[in-house]
């Protein structure tokens, strides 16, 4: 049995054509990427590196680790989301990456530690049991390697902020994108990194200004957060 919701891929399958456009549904995915690569390279300079996208989608995050040298590789369990990654890659020019249709854990059981970064980022809020694909994580990445995650806290702000105020008010999401019942606390999460053997190294808090329309990264974890955390050698 495979850890994944049908619907929730089908879902990204049907947005999948307009992935790149920076005005779609997407926009806050266009708009943070600036934000989580600088983030990233600046923990771990991704230029030569072996990186792993997990829950990659159109592939804005894994394209964008290409560019900065890596060698990328992006899996995701939706199809339309990894040929249009796929056709982005061919028609930019970028070199280094590849996609493929495979569930973590399996990648997990076929190449363990093989890599340098891993990814997953707005991923495991869609997925039934997100501490199974935290362990794939774990064995994914090599001793020494470090994981990046990010994901939606759960409490009455995030409901407020990143459900009624995103799908409803504001409509930059789709209505039913989120469900609340599986956004994790960083406590949660964190403990599921411990469990997979990862050392959680920091984190980052995500905001979006309506006003401005531009987010930030910064120390309020309580809507949108990210965690670095690294194998031990
Ligand atoms: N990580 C990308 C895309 C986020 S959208 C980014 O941040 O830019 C969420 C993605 O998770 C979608 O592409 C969806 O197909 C994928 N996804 C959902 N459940 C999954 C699962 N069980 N295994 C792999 N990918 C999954």
């Amino acid at each position: 049995m495979t850890n994944a919701d049908p619907q929730e891929l089908a879902k990204f399958g049907e947005l999948a054509h307009r992935w790149w456009d920076p005005e779609s549904e997407f926009k806050p995915l266009h708009q943070i990427n600036p934000l989580r690569l600088a983030w990233i390279d600046g923990l771990c300079p991704l230029k030569g590196k072996t990186v792993l996208d997990v829950g990659c989608g159109g592939g804005i995050l894994t394209d964008s680790m290409a560019r900065k040298g890596a060698n990328a590789l992006g899996i995701d369990l939706s199809t339309k989301p990894l040929k249009v990654a796929q056709l982005h890659a061919m028609e930019a020019g970028t070199e280094n990456v590849e996609y493929r249709e495979i569930a973590v854990e399996a990648l997990a059981a076929e190449r363990p530690a093989s890599f340098d970064v891993v990814t997953c980022m707005e991923m495991l809020e869609h997925v039934p049991d997100p501490s199974s694909v935290v362990r794939a994580l774990g064995t994914l990445v090599k001793p020494g390697g470090w994981v990046f995650l990010s994901t939606l806290n759960r409490n009455f702000k995030s409901f407020m902020l990143a459900i009624v105020g995103a799908e409803y008010v504001l409509k930059m999401l789709p209505a039913g994108t989120h469900e609340y019942a599986r956004f994790l606390k960083p406590s949660e999460l964190a403990q599921f990194c411990r469990d997979a053997g990862l050392e959680l190294h920091s984190s980052k808090g995500l905001t979006y200004n309506p006003l401005t329309q531009r987010y930030s990264l910064g120390s309020d974890t309580d809507v949108n957060y990210l965690l670095a955390c690294r194998r031990p050698l």
